[in-house]
């Protein structure tokens, strides 16, 4: 019997990367859960019969132990990642936007150079990144997350000129509105702030968005979702969204 192959998802304690590991393991693979809660990796490890390994992106020590514990990598999913704050430009919180820099741009970068060898080893490696339509757009009061999206977005964008011609696709997930702990972890825990960003509208489940994401990883090695923008129906862009009531 052949052996799974391996995906790690980045950021798989909850939300989007909890959802994607279920869904590629039911698709297959054999997936390695990293994030620093990874009690919580362990457990959905559990059940997927998968594995949990502790990471923390913006730690290069820990993204080394990470990828050493890795030796196999044919699909990486740079999910960790999101918000801090809402506010202008004029009253942007510094360490807010070290966080959001840290965390989704140097933290994909250091996850893909360190599994990068592996992939390319692989013989036939994927690299998914989750971005946003923050990745696409401007909007009020949300330059450092915007900002940091877009600069993520460059850096896998920039990848696949870099790797044509190696054995590696690259498909960038670009989504709207998803509701997960994205929301409570921006307002610092305010349930009330975040449930009214969901308020009048059916949001993408995680499960939406892993759907996709499964579905770019098991198409045939030459096909190549490059980017994929999905969003919920009543989301125009992130500024504009229809509400009922
Ligand atoms: P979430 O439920 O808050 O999940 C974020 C994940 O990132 C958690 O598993 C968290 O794990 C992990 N993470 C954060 N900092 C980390 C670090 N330093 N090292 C390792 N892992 C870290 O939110 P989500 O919505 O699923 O977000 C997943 C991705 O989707 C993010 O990149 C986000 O920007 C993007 N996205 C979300 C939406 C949305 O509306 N929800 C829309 C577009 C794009 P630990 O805290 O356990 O480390």
């Amino acid at each position: 019997m052949t052996p799974s192959p391996v995906a790690v998802v980045t950021g798989a304690s909850s939300g989007i990367g909890a959802a994607t590991a279920r869904a590629l393991a039911a698709a297959g693979f054999h997936v390695v859960l990293g994030a620093r809660r990874v009690d919580r990796c362990a457990e959905i490890a559990k059940e997927i019969d998968g594995t949990a390994v502790r990471l923390d992106v913006t730690d290069a020590e820990s993204v080394s132990a990470f990828a050493a514990a890795v030796p196999e990598c044919r699909l990486l999913v740079n999910n960790a990642g999101g918000a801090k704050g809402l506010e202008p430009v004029a009253e942007a919180d510094e360490e807010d936007w070290r966080w959001m820099f840290e965390t989704n741009v140097i933290g994909t970068l250091r996850v893909t150079q360190a599994l990068l060898p592996a992939l390319l080893a692989s013989g036939d490696g994927h690299i998914v990144t989750v971005t946003s339509i923050a990745a696409m757009e401007a909007y009020d009061n949300g330059a450092g997350y915007t900002g940091a999206k877009h600069a993520q977005a460059m850096l896998h964008r920039t990848l696949r000129g870099e790797l044509l011609g190696q054995p590696v696709r690259l498909t960038e997930i670009a989504p709207g509105m998803v509701e997960t702990d994205f929301s409570l972890v921006r307002f610092e825990g305010d349930q009330e702030k975040a449930d009214n960003v969901y308020r009048g509208i059916t949001p993408l489940a995680p499960e939406d968005v892993a759907d996709v994401i499964a579905f770019a990883a098991t198409r045939p090695s030459h096909v190549n979702l490059d980017q994929i923008v999905l969003k919920p129906r009543a989301q125009a862009s992130a500024m504009r969204a229809h509400r009922e009531g």
